[in-house]
């Protein structure tokens, strides 16, 4: 069987590659199962630089299809911040640490000031095809408190207006359907009959 290697060690992520390459008669696999030792360092000052350099690195370490995705939170009132930055933004990989940082920098910060996009980018190389890149957001607005238990990151944090809800009180179906990396998922699934046969 074939075979596509997501650049992730999180089989959360996996998962949602597979609906995607499953009915093409493809097998998805992590990093985790093909270069457990492999440790790509995200050295971009972009989503689509961190994904194209993980994916075309294991791509090319593999000689096989690579998907990478890089995501993270950029807010309107901190010029972008945190972006890429977003796993470590308040030192170590620490999402409590990480809201609470958040949440103090945009103190006295206004409503209709707070506003806010998650972000993804995914990349896909192969042996075949240039590699493509295809990005995803999904809008929102940051609120003064946590509320929710679902998701993980910035979720608790995240109001989703269209929904009135915050990110961290939807199901996971409800997040796939308007979420970022659902979202970029939607729109590599249309480009994918070009790339591969
Ligand atoms: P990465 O793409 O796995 O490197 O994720 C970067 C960081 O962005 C995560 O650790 C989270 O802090 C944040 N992030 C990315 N996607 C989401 C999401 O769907 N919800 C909440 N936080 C997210």
């Amino acid at each position: 069987m074939k075979q596509v290697v997501i650049a992730t060690k999180n089989k959360g992520k996996a998962k949602d590659f597979e609906a995607l390459f499953g009915p093409l008669g493809y097998e998805v696999v992590t990093m985790f199962e093909v270069a457990p030792e492999m440790e790509i360092e995200e050295t971009g000052t972009t989503f689509e630089e961190n994904a194209i350099l993980k994916a075309e690195a294991l791509a090319k370490a593999l000689g096989t299809i690579v998907i990478a995705d890089d995501s993270g939170l950029a807010v309107d009132a901190l010029n972008g911040e945190p972006g890429v930055y977003s796993a470590r933004y308040a030192g170590d990989h620490d999402d409590e640490a990480n809201m609470v940082k958040l949440l103090e920098n945009l103190q006295g910060v206004e409503d209709s000031k707070r506003t806010a996009r998650f972000c993804c980018c995914i990349a896909i190389a192969g042996p075949d095809f240039d590699t493509t890149t295809v990005f995803g957001t999904c809008e929102g607005v940051i609120g003064h408190e946590k509320r929710g238990s679902n998701g993980f990151g910035y979720d608790p944090i995240f109001f989703v207006p269209s929904l009135d809800r915050m990110m961290a009180e939807l199901t996971p179906e409800q997040k796939g359907a308007i979420s970022h990396r659902g979202n970029a998922i939607r729109k590599l699934k249309e480009k994918l009959p070009n790339l591969i046969k």
